[in-house]
């Protein structure tokens, strides 16, 4: 049995996705030897971040002020919005220097299997920065079955609103995400993208 205190510890790294007991065992031992100043910085980098980010008040990108930094471009195209899944899916897009309109974070996908209602993800915000000034929706939403059903989803809420909602073309494959996507298959994918009916 390993002490107590060091029990609390490896419980801790467990919470994070994809940590199992061994690894988190191997975080905790690996924390130890660290310098205590070490630990210090580590823990005011972590204390800092969590005050100081937040979600962009408009799109629901990670900012450090009210708004992130695409809605403070005003040079971006507001008239079109690229509605994304997460916000890893958003810099992968920016990566890739084509896109020049600007983005909603959904923060989830709809899936009815794991409890995650539309009521549950940032959908109410993006209807309701849908007035006439918008000219297109893009739905990157992952080529996943949560991902097409939430994409289908979007498009009869637009529809209703008169909205051209458009969606990524599949040269990504079935399954994928976009995070993980190269460049070109993200620009392609755009590119292609086809309306929704
Ligand atoms: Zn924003």
């Amino acid at each position: 049995m390993y002490p107590a205190l060091f029990e609390t510890l490896v419980e801790s790294f467990r919470k994070l996705p994809g940590v199992g007991q061994k690894t988190a065992e191997r975080y905790a031992f690996e924390f130890l030897k660290w310098d205590q100043e070490e630990i210090d910085e580590f823990l005011k980098v972590c204390s800092i971040a969590k005050k100081n980010l937040h979600t962009c008040k408009i799109c629901g990108n990670l900012a450090e002020d009210e708004l992130c930094e695409v809605c403070k471009d005003t040079t971006r195209d507001t008239s079109t919005i690229c509605v994304v899944e997460q916000v890893q899916d958003l810099i992968a897009m920016e990566k890739t220097h084509e896109y020049k309109g600007v983005y909603h974070v959904l923060n989830g996908v709809i899936s009815p299997s794991k409890g995650i209602l539309p009521d549950d993800i940032n959908i109410d915000s993006l209807i309701k920065r849908c007035d006439d000034t918008i000219s297109e929706v893009i739905i990157a939403t992952n080529p996943t079955v949560e991902g097409e059903t939430t994409a289908l989803y979007l498009s009869k809420l637009l529809e209703k609103k008169n909205i051209q909602a458009t969606r990524i073309a599949h040269g990504l494959p079935m399954g994928a995400h976009l995070d993980y996507a190269d460049e070109m298959t993200l620009i392609k994918a755009m590119e292609n993208r086809k309306k929704m009916e």
